[in-house]
């Protein structure tokens, strides 16, 4: 199992948005996949429609020595499960770092899920802050694929996220992470902007930048209220011809097109 955080210490990029519909992708591609949502705000499980439990997060996993296979959950999609949030995670912040071992205590948690066999990837949709759980999900991955907006400030919270990889590598927790990618969201035509940006970033980033670059659509932006991945809610919307085409990429990338 490959080990992905979705990242980005920025808010509003879409990083849920990504993550939601990438994993919905790669499993209506026959990938079993598990989302992991360690947001406390809980989108991505809301995202999708799950009610939230307390109990149900990786919080008890994290604080206590709950098995993590305990609080996974199947989810109405083929081969997609998932490990919900709740509010409760955000007490990590607190009870974490007063421990000693707060960057690798979530790495140490999915370990019997890495080697379980069950899953071909875990994708983490990391809250937007700094704290433990982004840190944290940092130490645990095996790859970062960070979101970024198609607007002025999207560069500055980019160079920002690789001074906190180049971190993480040194400080010996996580030294093989990769930055697998960099996807441009929310792009509109329209402004010479959002074109601006999308040639700055290539300019900076070259090959980590994917091809695919999700437009800004109305339809990405409703799904969620009515709890569904853009595959469902629009399969054949250019929102949905986006993410499928950043999923095909994504496993081109990973050698594991099928
Ligand atoms: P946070 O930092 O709060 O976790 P985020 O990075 O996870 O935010 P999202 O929640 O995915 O960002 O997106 C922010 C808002 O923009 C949401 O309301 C989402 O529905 C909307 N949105 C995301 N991507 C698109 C898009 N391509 N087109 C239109 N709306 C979008
Ligand atoms: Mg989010």
């Amino acid at each position: 199992m490959r080990i992905v955080a979705i990242a980005n210490q920025k808010g509003g990029v879409g990083k849920t948005t990504t993550s939601l519909n990438l994993s919905a992708c790669l499993a209506a591609r026959g990938l079993r996949v598990l989302l992991i949502d360690l947001d406390p705000q809980a989108n991505t499980t809301s995202g999708l429609g799950i009610a939230q439990e307390e109990g149900g997060s990786l919080y008890p996993c994290l604080v206590s020595d709950v098995n993590p296979t305990q609080v996974i959950r199947s989810t109405r999609l083929p081969n997609l499960s998932i490990i919900r949030s709740h509010q409760e995670l955000a007490g990590c912040e607190v009870e974490l770092a007063q421990t000693g071992h707060h960057l690798t205590r979530l790495r140490d948690v999915m370990k019997p899920l890495r080697y379980s066999g069950h899953f071909d990837y875990a994708i983490m949709d990391c809250p937007p802050s700094l704290g433990v759980l982004m840190t944290g999900a940092l130490a645990a991955a095996d790859e970062l694929l960070v979101p970024i907006q198609c607007e002025y400030f999207g560069l500055e919270g980019l160079s920002k996220i690789v001074q906190i990889v180049q971190q993480i590598r040194e400080s010996g927790a996580n030294p093989a992470l990769a930055l697998e990618g960099i996807v441009m969201t929310m792009f509109d035509s329209r402004m010479n902007l959002s074109q601006q940006v999308v040639s700055d970033v290539r300019n900076y980033f070259s090959q980590v930048v994917y091809d695919t670059i999700i437009p800004r659509t109305i339809r990405l932006g409703e799904a969620p209220s009515f709890g569904k991945s853009i595959i469902e809610y629009e399969p054949n919307g250019r929102g949905a011809q986006a993410y499928l085409s950043l999923a095909e990429e994504f496993l081109r990338r990973h050698g594991d097109a099928r």
